[in-house]
């Protein structure tokens, strides 16, 4: 992990630009903890991605292909070809400045190069010199450059500090989406096996095992298994789920980081409560310990590779022969299921559309994806009156919600989570406006920027959210932060401990498993962390 300075230090931002220098005069220098590990070969020869080899980002030599210029230059052609998006994003931007200050990276580290306009010119410079008569003849002055070693090592910085979060494009008059620029820029990079650590090693291991963390089919059961004792023990019921269990109606798939990483692992809790409740009302559901997760980094890498990662989940259901597929509370696994799956592998026809066994309601949206949110599950069956609660169990913790960007840019998930938060819970606040909803700010580590060593970038990436945090903590005594994504689970702990000490990181089915009442249940004494239960703090004592 890298040092990071202290947050006074950090706090301290320089936003000017720098006196009678143009941006192409300023020689990119990686820095350590902004930037993170090159991919280690094993992962990129696991998955057959090209130029496998050791290499740092901190070296001066890259090892890289010899014909590498032809290599991207015929990668850009090709995806200008394929992608109208991206010709289109590389003609009309008229440097009005709109999205200049709306990127978490450039509010809470002010690089200059981290303004979304100026982070697409760093590839749209190379596509006027290419492709435009005044970038041909006029260079520099029509804002055109040629790729050179020292540019593609800045594509590379900048195409890793952006975290596809796609605020910037929310502020475009022109709708230009910074996020998608990003995203063809890393498959470009792929293509000389310019690939990050975090990210290509996730990738190998979900292709090998089914999760990003390289977990075993045998050893994610018994982790669940270790969540049923838990239950049991705190709530007296013994849950009982199955297992790859052909014929099922639904199957159920999460993110990894639910069912291996703290706070996660409650959330995780939560779901296995919910389906245990719901079994005698007729819910018939089963885990896949080959599915075994939900996020999809290959989306980080190319769109072939969130193709291949993403087909996992629906060959699985195939081979169970389920009717559909309930999704856990993730961030980018959304995004690929909402707007990619049907053009990658879909329709997923051999699937049935989604009903819900215990309310009737059809997920119409769900269509053709043929996957439901289990948020959206749980606000249908709550707005049924199917569920017994008890937000008192809650009251320990004010809390308030961040709205993960893929969620709330990528599909519009804004008001479910927020039924089923103040449906079990009594103290809930929202951030300021500007920072919630469609403008949510990013939680700084997404799009697999999620390392140890980048520690310092995800601090300053982070600064906005955490202050929209600080605001309700300090105002409204906020102690909570709950979300629907796995990765801000993983990378919030960390973030609120650096900026906003005293807040803590739920996801939301941990909350409704404190508040759901099971059949047969024992008096409760404490949460699902085995904190003590409002007005049970004695009885935790004696
Ligand atoms: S807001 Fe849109 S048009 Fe304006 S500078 Fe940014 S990307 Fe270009
Ligand atoms: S997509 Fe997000 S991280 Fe990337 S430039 Fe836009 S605001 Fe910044």
């Amino acid at each position: 992990m890298s040092d990071v300075p202290k947050p006074e230090e950090l706090a301290r931002i320089d936003h000017r630009p720098p006196e009678l220098k143009g941006w192409m005069d300023m020689p990119v220098e990686i820095k350590q903890g902004i930037a993170c590990y090159g991919g280690k070969p094993q992962n990129l020869e696991y998955v057959g991605l090209p130029n496998p080899r050791e290499w740092s980002p901190f070296d001066e030599d890259w090892k890289l292909p010899e014909n590498w210029k032809e290599i991207f230059l015929e990668g850009l052609r090709e995806r200008l070809e394929r992608f109208r998006s991206l010709k289109v994003f590389m003609d009309i931007c008229v440097r009005c400045g709109a999205c200049a200050d709306k990127c978490h990276f450039f509010i809470g580290g002010g690089d200059p190069k981290n303004m979304p306009v100026l982070r697409a010119e760093l590839l749209r410079s190379i596509y006027r010199r290419e492709y435009t008569t005044a970038g041909k003849i006029l260079g520099r002055l029509a804002g055109a450059r040629e790729i050179t070693v020292d540019v593609l090592k800045e594509l590379w910085y900048y195409f890793f500090q952006c975290t596809e979060c796609r605020r910037c494009s929310l502020f475009c008059p022109y709708g230009i989406d910074t996020a998608e620029i990003t995203i063809l820029g890393r498959e470009l990079l792929n293509l000389l096996g310019l690939n990050i650590d975090w990210i290509s090693a996730p990738v190998a291991n979900c292709y090998r095992t089914g999760n990003h963390l390289g977990i075993q089919p045998h050893a994610y059961k018994d982790m669940i298994e270790f969540f049923v004792d838990d239950i049991e023990e705190i709530t007296g019921v013994r849950v009982e789920p199955s297992f790859n269990r052909k014929g099922a109606e639904i199957l159920f798939i999460t993110p990894s980081g639910d069912v291996f990483a703290d706070p996660g692992t409650y959330t995780c809790m939560g779901y296995l409560m919910l389906f245990h409740y719901l079994q005698d009302l007729g819910l018939d559901i089963t885990w896949s310990t080959f599915a075994s997760e939900g996020g999809n980094f290959g989306y980080f890498t190319s769109h072939e590779m969130a193709k291949r990662l993403n087909a996992k989940m629906y060959a699985e259901a195939k081979r169970l022969g389920v009717k559909w597929i309930l999704g856990g509370e993730c961030g980018h696994m959304w995004r690929v299921i909402n707007q990619y799956m049907d053009t990658f592998n879909g329709p997923a026809d051999f699937l049935e559309e989604p009903v819900s066994p215990i309310t009737g309601t059809k997920f119409e949206n769900a269509k053709s994806t043929k996957m439901v949110h289990i948020v959206e599950f749980t606000a249908d069956l709550i707005k049924h009156n199917k569920l017994k609660l008890d937000p008192s169990r809650n009251d320990n913790i004010v809390v308030t919600f961040h709205d993960s960007c893929n969620p709330a840019r990528g599909m519009g998930f804004l008001e479910e989570p927020r039924y089923v938060i103040k449906s079990v819970c009594n103290h809930f606040y929202e951030m300021p406006e500007n920072t919630i909803r469609e403008q949510t700010f990013c939680c700084g580590s997404g799009a697999g920027l999620n390392a140890g060593e980048d520690m310092e970038l995800r601090m300053r990436g982070g600064l906005p959210r955490a202050n929209a945090v600080k605001h309700v903590h300090e105002k409204h005594g906020v102690n909570m932060l709950a979300c629907i994504c796995a990765i801000d689970r993983a990378v919030f702990p960390p973030l609120m401990d650096y900026w906003v000490p005293g807040v803590n990181v739920t996801g939301v089915h941990e909350l409704v498993g404190n508040a759901l009442i099971l059949d047969g249940e024992q008096e409760r004494t404490t949460n699902l962390r085995g904190e003590p239960l409002p007005g049970m703090e004695e009885e935790e004592d004696v």
